[in-house]
């Protein structure tokens, strides 16, 4: 990371935990959470798990954070979550476009993209995955396309401002919940190339300000070499955010 940029440690719990053993976890945590502008913390959590962390989080800096929603505010569509309704709520930050999302729920680019417009103008924070093929390392050939590809399309058409309300977060798909984590050297060659990108999109001085993550098998043991990189700023951690006192281990790496 960068001192200019405020690092970010965020949990994804996915489909796990109860109300009560999410705010369980909740209670265990607040205390011991460093101020938010020194490292802000987060938890992504089933929408269902989500006012009664937010009420048991009140006065920590702890953020919580919707794992989806959709890109309309309200209507005929059973079943979704509105980012009008969760900004009302208090739910300020939302994860879009896991791979998870893409590969079960088949949703593209496309969709994605409507949906981190949505966010924003809604003035929700989202945290914009790109994974990469699964299976597929970075070769020296075909790197462009696909960082490239993905970035330039999800985070197609947004203002200055915009895009500075923007996390990326790198997620080789062969890292997750793999226990085969990126190293620090490919982990960061991918957000170099995130930054890159976002540089010719947007330019540089907005480049600078936008904080990409890196996600897939984050442990205790490789959040801290992860997060010396130049162009990593925090992490996105799956399974080892689900136990709160190896998250809290990964919060004070
Ligand atoms: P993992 O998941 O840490 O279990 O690999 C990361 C993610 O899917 O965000």
């Amino acid at each position: 990371g960068n001192f200019m940029r405020i690092p970010i440690i965020a949990g994804n719990w996915k489909m796990n935990k109860t109300v009560d053993e999410a705010v369980a976890f909740v209670k265990e945590i607040k205390d011991q959470l460093p101020p938010a502008a020194q490292l802000q913390t987060a938890l992504a959590a089933p929408t269902l798990c989500l006012m009664p962390m937010m009420h048991a989080a009140a006065g920590s800096p702890l953020k919580l954070m919707a794992e989806n929603c959709f890109y309309k505010n309200a209507g005929a569509y059973t079943g979704e979550t509105s980012p009008f309704a969760l900004y009302q709520a208090g739910i300020h930050h939302v994860i879009l476009g896991h791979s998870e999302r893409r590969k079960y729920f088949h949703e593209d680019d496309e969709l994605i993209n409507k949906k981190v417009k949505a966010a924003l103008d809604n003035g929700l924070c989202p945290i914009v995955c790109c994974d990469d093929t699964m299976g597929r390392r970075i070769a020296k050939d075909d790197k462009v396309h696909w960082v490239v590809g993905r970035i330039l399309a999800d985070l197609k058409g947004l203002s200055p401002n915009d895009i500075r309300k923007v996390t990326v977060a790198y997620e080789p798909s062969w890292a997750i919940g793999s226990g085969q984590s990126a190293d620090p050297d490919q982990a960061e060659e991918g957000c170099y190339l995130i930054r890159q990108t976002i540089s010719d999109m947007y330019g540089d001085a907005v480049a600078d300000d936008v904080r990409i993550l890196y996600g897939g098998s984050v442990t205790p043991e490789n959040t801290s070499a992860l997060m010396a990189t130049a162009d990593i700023d925090g992490v996105l951690v799956g399974a080892d955010s689900l136990d709160a006192k190896t998250f809290l281990e990964i919060v004070n790496h």
